[in-house]
């Protein structure tokens, strides 16, 4: 598992160097406000250590990528998303240049709330 990386922002925003508006933290994972919202309800979910994108990941991030994807709806649901099937939220995870990726360091979006949305 990669150690946190000095010059990445999320690194920092996990090791609480950067200020976020935290919604979740557990021994692996940290998740915060976006700072530029494209929906009323807009997270990011990140694990702790640092991983450059889904591009990188492996067997050994099975369990990882399992428990990430698990907080969504959990972090949702608490941060104001309406139940499925009315409600719900778009999980995006953007992986390399073309994939739209800015942060490289792994992270899932989760977007929620009434629309019309600011992209989508
Ligand atoms: P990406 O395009 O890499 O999938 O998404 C990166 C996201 O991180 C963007 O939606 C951007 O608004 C958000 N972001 C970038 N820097 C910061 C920051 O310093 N604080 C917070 N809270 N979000 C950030
Ligand atoms: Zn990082």
């Amino acid at each position: 598992m990669s150690q946190p990386d000095i010059h990445c922002i999320f690194c920092k925003i996990a090791a609480g160097a950067i200020p976020s508006r935290k919604v979740y933290e557990d021994e692996e994972f940290f998740a915060f406000h976006d700072i530029h919202p494209a929906a009323p309800v807009h997270l990011l979910i990140i694990p702790k250590a640092h991983i450059d994108s889904l591009a990188q990941v492996g067997p050994a991030h099975e369990g990882l990528l399992g428990r990430m994807l698990l907080l969504a709806p959990r972090l949702a649901l608490e941060q104001g998303c309406k139940p499925y099937p009315e409600g719900g939220f778009r999980t995006v995870v953007n992986t390399g240049q073309e994939g739209g990726q800015e942060v490289h360091h792994l992270h899932l979006h989760v977007m929620g709330g009434p629309r019309p949305w600011l992209r989508g």
